[in-house]
């Protein structure tokens, strides 16, 4: 059983409270009022657990019941995600990319088409800074395992190796569901869109079911529509050194916010951080940035683009997230500088004031 805990609340309505001359209307009053109120402020919350992350899914305005059918859905899609996804456990994938290091083509999964499809346009549209053809080099590095890799740094002609292969996502070919690569060292691994693309697919479910109001939360990176009690919701963005809630962003309509950090997996080796996403041009480890956070309409976008900006770093963010189709980026470097388009710094709110510097760049 995935769900870890199931928490459900009916109807926050204000009951016990003294309305004085109101008093003896409140049962009339409260007749006519519950039953809007109760629809409007019913709340169900589910936590579900995909690609090592918790997922909390709440949801606003349905019958709990349905509420409880939808996420099981969800969660039966999550778990079929994990397994068709998954870059290092036995499945789908990893047959893919076992097929491409022999050279030999292989038929791929509906499931996974898309994936692969709209990856290759973000690659493209990253300048390569987004590549998921970058598993070798993850693997080099020890980034493919559940657990934290430790020990010195891959060898240097290891890495010289990986970069004459220059393995890239417009290497591929597929024909009527038959995936070909021209490089043998493409290697796919989908860790940095996967979740966004997971998120995409449960707002659709929530959507298709006739949800109106919704957050889903994937440890911070969610994407949520609809309202709150009748305003905006509010979400939480991560603070770029673990610690809690940096700032704070009130949602339009439907959106996603994502936030890629260098701060939660790492590898460790006497003093020195080599963090889990990789410059694809030099073969090394981003170690300026602390973390980019992106709004964005859909959370596989947000969730590609988040990663790609912590490459792109300060001085190229910019031009990265314009080529994106990006309106609204924050980058925080290693020294706590605060880069934004002035759009973001409408929306964002912080819980304390940064005390670094704040660069606001052109608008986007
Ligand atoms: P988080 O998991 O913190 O949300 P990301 O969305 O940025 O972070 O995903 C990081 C993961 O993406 C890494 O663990 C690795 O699997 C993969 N990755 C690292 N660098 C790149 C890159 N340049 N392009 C595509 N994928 C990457
Ligand atoms: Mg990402």
């Amino acid at each position: 059983m995935i769900a870890l805990s199931t928490q459900t609340r009916w109807g926050n309505i204000l009951l016990g409270k003294e309305y004085h001359g109101l008093y003896l209307w409140l049962p009339l009053l409260l007749s006519l009022l519950l039953p809007a109120c109760s629809k409007q402020l019913e709340v169900y919350e589910q936590r579900l657990y995909v690609f090592g992350t918790l997922v909390d899914i709440t949801i606003r305005g349905v019958s709990e019941e349905k509420a409880r059918q939808i996420t099981a859905l969800i969660d039966t899609d999550f778990q079929r995600m994990h397994h068709d996804w998954h870059a290092w456990e036995p499945g789908p994938l990893v047959d893919i990319n076992t097929a491409i290091s022999k050279g030999e083509s292989i038929q791929v999964i509906p499931s996974l088409l898309p994936i692969i499809q709209r990856s290759t346009e973000l690659y493209g549209d990253s300048d390569g800074l987004f590549n998921p053809a970058i598993g070798g080099l993850l693997s080099l590095w020890g980034f493919q395992r559940n657990e934290p890799p430790n020990g010195p740094p891959p060898d240097k002609n290891d890495i010289k190796q990986w970069l004459v292969q220059a393995p890239a996502m417009d290497e591929i070919t597929v024909k009527e569901g038959v995936l070909h690569s021209s490089n043998p060292g493409v290697q796919l691994d989908f860790g940095a869109f996967a979740k966004g693309y997971a998120v995409d697919i449960a707002i659709e479910t929530l959507k298709k079911h006739g949800v109106q109001h919704a957050i889903v939360n994937a440890g911070g990176d969610l994407r949520a529509f609809g309202q709150s009690e009748g305003r905006p919701w509010r979400v939480g963005v991560r603070h770029p050194q673990g610690k809690g809630v940096l700032a704070s962003i009130e949602i339009n309509g439907d959106e996603s916010v994502f936030t890629s950090g260098n701060y939660e997996r790492y590898r460790e080796h006497e003093g020195v951080r080599y963090p889990h996403i990789l410059d694809p041009r030099s073969g090394i480890p981003v170690q300026d940035v602390t973390s980019v956070t992106v709004i964005h309409s859909n959370g596989a976008d947000a969730d590609a683009a988040a990663t790609a900006l912590v490459v792109a770093g300060p001085s190229e963010w910019h031009r990265i997230a314009k080529k994106m189709g990006i309106k609204y980026a924050m980058l925080v470097d290693g020294e706590g500088t605060v880069y934004m388009n002035p759009a973001m710094q409408k929306r964002v709110q912080f819980q304390e004031k940064p005390s670094a510097n704040l660069v606001l760049s052109e608008r986007l």
